[in-house]
């Protein structure tokens, strides 16, 4: 069986729509911006808006499954802000990426039959 780790990797999606404007999220082996290597990377509003995720920050250096999904997280807080029109900042961004992933890990569940039988009136 799977970790919780590896099962919320699986739920990292390959595109989602916010606002009409499509999002697709590309893992690639590695990011370099200004020769620099990157976690990350974030295209808002253009006409290829993407997430882009660094599996390695090159070939020496791969990255840890916990921190590609951290970008990951990181880089969604960056496309909900600005969408909600909120001032996003690097240190805003990097705060709500690591109290979500808190809850996305610690998250659990007693009776999901409760809601499964729930009938909506
Ligand atoms: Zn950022």
């Amino acid at each position: 069986m799977g970790s919780k780790l590896d099962e919320l990797l699986t739920e990292i999606p390959d595109r989602f729509t916010i606002n009409g404007q499509e999002y697709t999220v590309n893992m690639e082996e590695e990011i370099k911006l200004d020769s620099e290597p990157h976690l990350g990377l974030t295209h808002l509003h253009s006409i290829d808006s993407k997430i882009r995720l660094a599996l390695t920050l090159g070939k020496d250096w791969p990255c840890s499954k916990g921190s590609v999904l951290n970008t990951y997280y990181h880089e969604l807080m960056h496309v909900l802000l600005t969408h909600a029109c909120i001032k996003d900042d690097e240190v805003k961004v990097q705060s709500l990426a690591n109290i979500f992933m808190q809850y996305m890990m610690t998250k659990e569940y007693d009776d999901t039959s409760k809601i499964a039988n729930w009938k909506e009136k």
